[in-house]
């Protein structure tokens, strides 16, 4: 999926792995969504939002779904589902407004910049247990069957999953949960070079390389706690630079 911005477009702000939860206090999210309109006119949500969504019918996160329709009238809010909030869908784009990105999208943010977006778990293919979970979770078949289940049976199955993998990720290691650095490489070759941003393994980070005489950015979003959070912003004058929060 290609995305120009519209040419007036002064700057554009990226946030991901968030993971609100209902059993959190997302105070901090919410004081920064009233404020995103003094900061930028362009905000990109690059997946795990939510630490888990069960289906637009959940009736969870009413807070926050609100707070995000109150923005997207003053705003343009993008949306690219991680691999917590994959299940999150059409009812949900409809009531925010928000605008929903492919799994890969390129950004154009004017004439001389543009960014690669991905939510990042597609780069860890080191993490073979995960991938085969990923394939099988996101199947048609999968989603519609788990949809289809009872709101508190796809809670608990949710809360399981978040348990499963938090477990999961205590006993790997920490080059299986980052990226795959041949993977990374051959996607960054394949968009000819542009920067590329991404989430996911919640290690905030500008990686600057050389590959083929070409420079690259690589800038990875950090995660959110309860009091810290972090943003990428992208200005015409300031190019990419990371903003702290608390
Ligand atoms: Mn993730």
């Amino acid at each position: 999926m290609k995305l120009s911005l519209s040419s007036e477009a002064s700057s554009a702000v990226f946030i991901s792995d968030l993971h609100l939860s209902d059993d959190r206090d997302n105070k901090l999210f919410l004081d920064f969504i009233k404020n995103v309109p003094t900061i930028t006119d362009h905000l990109f949500i690059l997946g795990d939002l939510f630490d888990y969504w069960v289906g637009d019918d959940s009736g969870l996160y009413v807070k926050e779904c609100e707070a995000l329709r109150d923005l997207s009238r003053k705003i343009n809010i993008f949306f690219l589902h991680g691999n917590r909030d994959f299940l999150v869908g059409k009812k949900f784009f409809q009531e925010t407004q928000i605008t929903e990105l492919d799994e890969v999208t390129e950004l154009y943010l004017n004439d001389k910049s543009s960014a690669l977006l991905i939510h990042g778990d597609t780069l860890c293919t080191d993490d073979k247990d995960y991938q085969n979970f990923r394939s099988k979770v996101r199947s048609i078949e999968w989603k519609e069957k788990f949809l289809l289940k009872p709101l508190s049976e796809r809670i608990e199955i949710a809360h399981q999953m978040r348990e499963k993998s938090r477990e999961a990720n205590r006993q790997k290691s920490q080059a299986i949960t980052d990226v795959n650095n041949e993977d990374t490489i051959k996607l960054i070759e394949k968009f000819n070079f542009i920067p590329l941003i991404h989430g996911h393994t919640h290690r905030r980070k500008i990686h600057k390389n050389i590959y083929d005489n070409h420079e690259h950015y690589r800038y990875v979003l950090g995660d959110w706690t309860e009091k810290y959070g972090n943003y990428l912003i992208w200005s015409e004058k300031e190019n990419f630079t990371f903003n702290e929060i608390s």
